[in-house]
């Protein structure tokens, strides 16, 4: 047997025991994932980091699973050293493993900050960009909340064009239409809702009236372009196409 000391305790050990085994054995805290007692130990998940001062006094934080005991070692198990680490390696780990429930209640036992949970947006602010600067509507802006800095519901008021969802580069905005109202939604979110008109042709729901009425209101008065706001993308189509042709019988 030998003495090793973890924060200033003696701690009874065998030879060839680990660090992290001797301190499973008395009861202290050490957080660890990867270690398990059947296997060879691999110091693949670096949380198990403690700080070892070496014989010439110099801190080192090392991985408990891995490191042997030797006599008379010294080892903290909470220190600045090992909390610094104990930071990096959580954070490692939930950059790999958001999703993780285990991940997150073992960084909170040992009171390491991890970032937010990943929501799929990038924050690269095409969605903020194209809504004020194209559509003008100004629906949409950047908010610092507890979860960090979120795309939210801005001032302006949402026409439903769904533009914003097109750019996304995620996915991570949706547009969906039921029972005749249009969502516009960023996850839980909701940016707008809005009624939806029925194409004059076919009857579908094809475009908010918001919308339409943007539309109508900057376009120029054109019978070409005015005439077709009524009818949905597909109906002006088969109209255009029935023109070219009837134009082209005539022609003959
Ligand atoms: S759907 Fe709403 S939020 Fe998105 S670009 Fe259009 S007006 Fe802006």
């Amino acid at each position: 047997m030998i003495d090793i000391f973890i924060d200033n305790t003696a701690i009874p050990c065998n030879e060839g025991q680990t660090v992290l085994e001797a301190a499973r054995k008395n009861n202290i805290s050490i957080p660890h994932l990867c270690f398990h007692p059947a296997l060879k130990p691999s110091g693949a998940c670096r949380i198990c980091g403690v700080e070892v001062t070496s014989p010439t006094g110099r801190q080192t934080v090392m991985l408990s699973c891995v490191l042997k005991v030797k006599p008379g070692m010294v080892i903290l198990t909470d220190s600045p050293l090992v909390r610094s680490h104990r930071q990096k390696a959580f954070v490692r780990l939930f950059r790999m493993a958001p999703q993780a429930h285990r991940i997150r209640d073992l960084a909170h036992r040992y009171q390491v900050d991890l970032p937010p949970e990943p929501d799929g947006c990038i924050r690269c602010r095409l969605c903020i960009r194209v809504c004020q600067e194209i559509v003008k509507a100004g629906a949409l802006k950047m908010e610092k909340t507890a979860a960090g800095s979120q795309v939210v519901k801005g001032d302006g008021q949402c026409i439903g064009c769904g533009t914003c969802a097109n750019l996304c580069p995620t996915g991570v905005i949706t547009v969906t239409d039921h029972d005749s109202v249009r969502t516009v939604a960023i996850q839980d979110r909701t940016v707008g809702q809005l009624p939806l008109e029925r194409c004059e042709a076919c009857g579908r729901m094809y475009a908010t009236s918001d919308f339409l009425n943007r539309v109508s209101h900057i376009s120029p008065d054109h019978p070409d372009t005015k005439e077709h706001h009524s009818l949905c993308p597909a109906c002006v189509k088969l109209m255009s196409t029935r023109a070219v042709t009837e134009m082209a019988h005539l022609k003959k």
